[in-house]
């Protein structure tokens, strides 16, 4: 199969492939994802996604699982400027929303500086997603007013001075990357005596395999096996986790063919069930 046609102009989607299932990308993002020649993306997405690029795309993975080498940033920017040079639709491919640690930045500022145009293609960050999908809500009327979503470790290696202060108020901390610092986390809670916070570690958050682990700050700070949920995990903080609602079903779709043949579906709107049917169609 040949790559789709040479565009015109050449064009950056920066799209987010969501959390992990593949059903969690948006439409626009999978459309983007159907026209690219060029697709760079990162070791988080989910490979049923990427069967959703044309076949004759390039296919090319620049991210890294943690504790792995990374791709160093120019590498990937010397991908985009070749991309560019070539005229192609290149997207790049990140998991959750590209705008929450996803380095956006900095690689919107480099097709800024070399003159490419760009899109940014938002996705459901894991943030705002795997709570609700382990059964926790984020915020809770008369329990947390607000919700944090940060990073565990700072450029220097230690724990965030955010995170630090963060921990001290009745927000629901989201704590990317946090995993190995889970211990630290849970003894800063005890002295600030919080011991009885409960903290849950959803892993391989939307997937099959997802699993999540809930504990005390108190129980973490002495659980010998406190590193055995695999990554990628994220860790939610605080009283809305003992809310949490029994295990909510599976919502998988994958399997039930859209057939989008019944006619009741939008039965007193011919017009609109036409254009609805038409758009999706193009995907
Ligand atoms: N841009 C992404 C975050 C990238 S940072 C977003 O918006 O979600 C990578 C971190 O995200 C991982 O270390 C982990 O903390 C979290 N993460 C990503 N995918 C995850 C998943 N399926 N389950 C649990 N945590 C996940």
């Amino acid at each position: 199969m040949t790559c789709p046609n040479p565009s015109p102009q050449p064009h950056l989607w920066l799209v987010g492939a969501g959390p992990g299932d593949p059903e969690l990308m948006t439409l626009k993002g999978a459309r983007a994802l159907s026209k690219a020649q060029l697709v760079l993306y990162d070791s988080l997405v989910h490979k049923d996604v990427l069967d959703l690029a044309h076949p004759g795309a390039q296919l090319i993975c620049v991210g890294k699982r943690a504790g792995q080498t990374s791709t160093p940033q120019a590498l990937i920017h010397d991908w985009i400027d070749r991309g560019a040079q070539q005229g192609l639709r290149i997207v790049r491919l990140k998991g959750g929303d590209p705008m929450v640690f996803g380095r956006a930045g900095e690689e919107l500022a480099y097709a800024d500086q070399i003159g490419l145009s760009w899109t940014y293609v938002p996705g459901i960050s894991c943030g705002t997603s795997l709570a609700g999908l382990a059964g926790i809500p984020l915020t809770l009327r008369g329990v947390a007013s607000s919700a944090w979503l940060g990073t565990a470790t700072g450029q220097d290696g230690r724990m965030t001075e955010d995170l630090f202060q963060a921990l001290d108020t009745s927000s629901t901390l989201v704590v990317f990357m946090g995993r190995r610092r889970l211990r630290d986390i849970a003894v800063r809670l005890i002295q600030l005596g919080k011991s009885n916070t409960p903290i849950a570690v959803v892993s391989e958050g939307s997937l099959d395999q997802q699993q999540c682990r809930i504990q005390s700050a108190q129980v973490w700070s002495n659980d010998p096996d406190w590193t055995s949920l695999p990554d990628p995990a994220l860790l939610v903080i605080g009283e809305v986790v003992n809310h949490r609602l029994q295990s909510p079903a599976p919502t998988k779709l994958r399997s039930i063919s859209p057939s989008f043949t019944h006619e009741y579906q939008v039965p007193h709107l011919p017009e609109a069930r036409k254009s609805h049917l038409q758009r999706l169609r193009r995907l």
